[in-house]
């Protein structure tokens, strides 16, 4: 049977690889502590999950309007302008099923083959493949530890060209929990090219602000979600927030591909953004805490950490020595910590050939078994130095 050329290249998503590993040793009886999955351990806030139930019993159970019901959008539209300032129509939101079909169609939106998103290098393991599949092709930048994995201007404007149709920004960002500084944002705005904004961490920061990219400028499109602040992956909820001329289309691929997100679910997010403030907080100040053990744990062991995540729930963790002690690449090196110290973590090289030397730590898991994972990766790297 032929397979498509696409179908045989993408790459396999490497955190998916390492926890089907862990949960083989697990089905043998081995404890395993988990770091890799960047899945919040908790589970939805109640009062979204009561909500679900009473619209099912209402029969809130067909397809909704392609672009999402309009309570839905008029609720995120409130909450943008609460959290940012930014006045936007609801007719502008589209509310897709998870954010990862947004990212899709808003590639397919301004894509035709050979036209050029430009992103950085480490990346969230999943966009080269969205892109390509959206008919783009992947520009990388490289940013670096040192300045905190922000993008410098200079080097993506340099690589801007006929092609370019977007430039993607994450911030916070998968993986490495880093803040886009508010000048930074600037300057990409004003490069006159769309920015595509994955917005998926807001609300999940921890020091400074995380500013919406239509607080600087209208020519982008905002991608969000439920999955991470409001614990709510399983629903696969997300949405696009678009300039106007974009709409249309994104919302006619929306109706051939996926028709609409789902109608209950839809229903119980809206009073996820109007409420449950209390339990967000609650789980905010719990990943902060966290955050706070696995740096302060990690520079005991003598792991330096350049510049502090400050948002998220990952720390990217250099490596870099390690991996020249051992002479395993982070790859090898996650796979040698999963079977040798039970501790499952994502190896950097999954977010791109500049996650290299590099793991990627997840802190959306219990505090008192972080503190487990930190104590066997310090009887780890104690076997290794
Ligand atoms: N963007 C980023 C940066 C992510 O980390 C994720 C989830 N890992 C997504 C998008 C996709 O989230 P979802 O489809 O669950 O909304």
């Amino acid at each position: 049977m032929k397979i498509s050329e696409k179908a045989r290249t993408i790459r396999p998503f490497l955190v998916m690889e390492v926890l089907e590993r862990a949960e083989h040793l697990e089905r043998q009886g081995i404890d395993i502590v988990h770091m890799e999955v960047g899945e919040p351990d908790f589970d939805t806030p109640q009062c979204v999950v009561d909500q679900a139930v009473s619209a099912l019993r209402e029969g809130k159970t067909h397809y909704t309007h392609s672009m999402g019901r309009l309570e839905l959008r008029r609720a995120i539209v409130r909450t943008h302008a609460e959290r940012y300032g930014c006045e936007v129509s609801p007719d502008r939101v589209v509310v897709t099923s998870g954010s990862s079909p947004a990212l899709l169609l808003a590639f397919m939106t301004v894509c035709d083959p050979g036209d050029e998103i430009i992103l950085t290098n480490p990346y969230y393991a999943c966009y080269p493949g969205l892109i390509t599949f959206g008919q783009g092709r992947p520009v990388f930048v490289d940013v670096h530890e040192e300045d905190g994995f922000q993008y410098r201007t200079e080097a993506v404007r340099a690589r801007i060209g006929q092609h370019t149709r977007a430039i993607l920004i994450n911030s916070p960002s998968n993986p490495t929990g880093n803040l886009l500084s508010d000048e930074v944002m600037q300057e990409i705005a004003d490069l006159g090219v769309l920015v595509i904004s994955d917005e998926i961490y807001h609300g999940l920061v921890y020091e400074g602000r995380a500013r919406s990219i239509l607080e600087f400028t209208d020519e982008a499109i905002v991608i969000n979600g439920f999955s991470k602040l409001f614990a709510m992956t399983g629903w696969r909820l997300g949405y696009a927030i678009l300039p106007e001329g974009l709409v249309r289309p994104f919302q006619k691929m929306q109706q051939n591909f996926f028709i609409s997100a789902g109608d209950f679910t839809q229903e119980a997010a809206r009073i996820a953004l109007g409420g449950c403030t209390e339990e967000l907080e609650r789980m905010r100040l719990e990943y902060d805490r966290r955050r706070r053990l696995v740096l302060r744990r990690l520079r005991a062991m003598g792991i330096e950490i350049a510049v502090e995540p400050r948002g998220a729930f990952y720390v990217f963790c250099n490596m870099k020595d390690i991996c020249a002690k051992t002479g395993l690449n982070s790859y090898d090196l996650a796979f040698d910590i999963l079977e040798r110290a039970r501790l499952a973590v994502t190896p950097g090289t999954d977010f791109g050939p500049g996650g290299e030397g590099y793991i990627r730590l997840s802190y959306a898991t219990k505090y008192e078994r972080i503190e487990e994972g930190m104590n066997r990766l310090e009887r780890y790297l104690g076997g290794v130095s």
